[in-house]
């Protein structure tokens, strides 16, 4: 599988192909791969226009190609309908998901059917968040490969650990619009630990919180990292919290303490420069302790603004605070927490103005936690430093540069991904979903594909037949809805199931995946505990082309794949409900008159014709019809038997 590419610039060849790892950000995204030499993960800088690449797109008006990055920055508060930045808050959701904070944003999110997915207008084009995150890519693509030297083909992205299955298949989307083949999507947490060298190890067993305050989200997260694998214990925070609400608390501080004339709220270019100079004063506030700059209003009037740390701290404190109470809510879900003890050193009078003295009624216990890594921009603050450190009890870990640590352990997971390092285990997940095949050959998944593994899961399922003593358990893997366009990796038949009436038995279906990636498939009958078991390889002889092409296949088919599903669903239910109706009838004849009888042969015939054609709604129709036409006889049979059953009965 490696390929050999031959470096342009220098003429030599390469032995490995590089995979680059991908922080795609709301605010900023970076692109990162691991020195073939060095062996350490680097950010790349392409033509010292730093690593940092604003997640920014401009679309000019004389219809040019996009601006992407810090150029199109520039346009954010001039041109804001043409501007879309923070596109990664809508990527995977519907119009439904946003609701209120649709009209926040300066450009124009379109609401055409709430249930799709959300497009963006520009003009007269529109665009999904697919391909604006694609064009983000793009970038970082185009940079890699110039700083390389080399074709860059395949990557890692990562994502935040709360985005759900349709945001993760979004961004794999548009690394595929981007021409980028998405070996894996990785949690930033994880991601965050890998470069700071947590979990390379497989003997280790480690507990870390992961604190990424960016420039709009915030989000902690509890990791358990043994044997290589990384388990989300817990994650909180806020998607609408961050740096860039510290400036602008900083722009209003200014805008009320110095009087600034109005136009600073009304006028987009001294809007802009208003909120530049706030950023720039809390940077520098990162590092120093009194800031000072000139604003220039519209008459070309300089205006002296000036900002100490002391006060900016006291204008951020609010929002430190939020941040601090999503990072006691993780721990307790994390099950860290030591109740009634005051988890954590940091409350909130801690962080609260003055009187430092009064002393804590009780000692504080912390959280067990063998690090606590600061990651994005924000954390530069030392308001911030220091209340997590306070809060966790122990001093925050910011060794890595915080803009950079998520690109660089997606590319240390990207160069275990190439098979670089032999001795890291291979932290997996399932690519493809494994289920077994249930009525109508649909394809019931058990393991969704992309969970950790080991795992197990299972399901329980019962007969369709009267006395029916085997039941086949047809193992397949894949994203379709039928199991015909799965791949089979197996069947087993459950004999010696005691013959009962159909529905009765209780047939436990158990998956367990284990680390190998063997698959053993149990199947055990609950009522007369038989079992049978297998075990299967998934990915044996399974190429990562064909797993990409399995699941692009899936994304094709989708809408076919959902109307197939419901019409198969409905023809299985047709039959269920003829097998009852001809059971009813052939077991209860003599209460049934001439007229019942002909009636439900008649209603049954129709269920029957609607079951030969290909439409749902005439399938459900009839058997509604029918269902409708032996409801009052079905009960009055029931009656009857109920009545001899009593009747039969011997009272003492
Ligand atoms: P995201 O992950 O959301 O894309 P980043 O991690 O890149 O965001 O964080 C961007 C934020 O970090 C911005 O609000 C930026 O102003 C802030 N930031 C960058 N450098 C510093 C610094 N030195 N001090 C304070 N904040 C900073
Ligand atoms: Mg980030």
């Amino acid at each position: 599988m490696a390929t050999v590419a031959i470096n342009i610039a220098t003429g030599t060849f390469q032995q490995e192909e590089i995979i680059v790892g991908i922080d795609l950000g709301t605010t900023n995204s970076l692109v990162a791969y691991v020195h073939p030499d060095s062996r350490q993960p680097v950010a790349i800088n392409d033509q010292g226009r730093g690593s940092i690449v604003p997640s920014v797109v401009h679309f000019p008006a004389d219809g040019s190609d996009p601006l992407i990055g810090t150029e199109a920055r520039e346009y954010l508060l001039t041109d804001p309908q043409r501007t879309i930045y923070s596109v990664k808050r809508l990527l995977g959701k519907s119009y439904g998901d946003l609701n209120a904070h649709a009209d926040q944003l300066g450009y124009k999110v379109i609401d055409d059917n709430s249930e799709g997915l959300v497009k963006i207008r520009v003009g007269d084009r529109f665009y999904s968040p697919i391909e604006l995150s694609a064009d983000i890519l793009k970038e970082l693509r185009a940079r890699a490969e110039h700083a390389l030297k080399t074709p860059v083909n395949r990557a890692v992205i990562t994502v935040p650990a709360y985005f759900n299955d349709s945001q993760r298949q979004a961004t794999r989307d548009a690394g595929r619009l981007a021409g980028l083949e998405v070996l894996r999507i990785v949690n930033e947490p994880t991601a965050a630990a890998l470069a700071y060298g947590i979990g390379l190890d497989p003997d280790e067993e480690k507990t870390v919180a992961v604190y990424d305050l960016g420039g709009g989200t915030f989000d902690v997260s509890i990791l358990r990292i043994q044997q290589g694998i990384f388990e989300v214990l817990s994650t909180h925070g806020d998607t609408y919290l961050g740096g860039d609400d510290m400036d602008r608390v900083v722009a209003e501080h200014w805008t009320s303490a110095f009087q600034l004339p109005a136009a600073f709220r009304s006028d987009p270019h001294l809007q802009q420069q208003l909120r530049l100079a706030a950023e720039m004063a809390k940077k520098y506030l990162s590092q120093h302790t009194d800031f000072t700059t000139h604003l220039t209003d519209q008459t070309g009037q300089n205006i002296t603004v000036t900002l100490t740390r002391a006060q900016f701290n006291d204008l951020i404190r609010p929002l430190v605070e939020r941040t601090i109470a999503a990072c006691r809510q993780a721990v307790q879900d994390a099950g860290l927490g030591n109740e009634g003890k005051g988890v954590g050193g940091f409350k909130g009078e801690d962080l609260a103005k003055g009187n430092p003295s009064h002393p804590p009624t009780l000692s504080p216990s912390y959280p067990k936690l063998d690090a606590v890594l600061l990651v994005g921009g924000s954390t530069r603050v030392p308001l911030v430093y220091d209340a997590v450190s306070a809060f966790f009890g122990q001093p925050a870990n910011n060794s890595l540069n915080p803009d950079e640590v998520v690109a660089l352990g997606a590319a240390i997971q990207a160069d275990i991904l190439a098979g670089n390092r032999r001795d890291v285990l291979l932290l997996d997940v399932t690519p493809l979903t494994l289920g077994i095949e249930t009525l109508g050959g649909l394809l019931d998944p058990i393991i969704p594909r992309n969970s950790k593994i080991p795992t197990k899961a299972g399901r329980q399922y019962t007969t369709s037949v009267d006395g029916q003593v085997n039941l086949k358990i047809g193992v397949y893997q894949g994203e379709r809805d039928q199991v015909s366009q799965n791949r089979k990796l197996g069947e087993f038949i459950l004999s010696g199931i005691p013959a009962m009436p159909a529905g009765l038995p209780k047939v436990d279906v158990n998956f367990l995946l284990n680390a190998d990636g063997i698959l053993q498939v149990e199947a055990i009958e609950l009522r007369s505990n038989t079992r049978q078991q297998v075990e299967i390889k998934p990915q044996y002889g399974l190429t990562d082309d064909q797993v990409e092409q399995m699941l692009m296949d899936s994304l094709v088919n989708a809408k076919d794949d959902v109307a197939a599903r419901l019409l198969i669903e409905a023809r299985t239910a047709a039959e269920q409900l003829l097998y009852q109706v001809n059971n009813f009838v052939r077991k209860n004849r003599p209460h049934l008159t001439e007229e019942e009888l002909t009636a439900t042969e008649a209603q049954a015939e129709k269920v029957r014709a609607a079951l030969a054609g290909t439409e749902r709604d005439p399938i459900l129709k009839s058997m509604d019809e029918l269902d409708e036409l032996t409801r009052p006889y079905a009960e009055r049979v029931m009656n009857i038997s109920i009545q001899q059953a009593m009747a039969g009965k011997k009272i003492s």
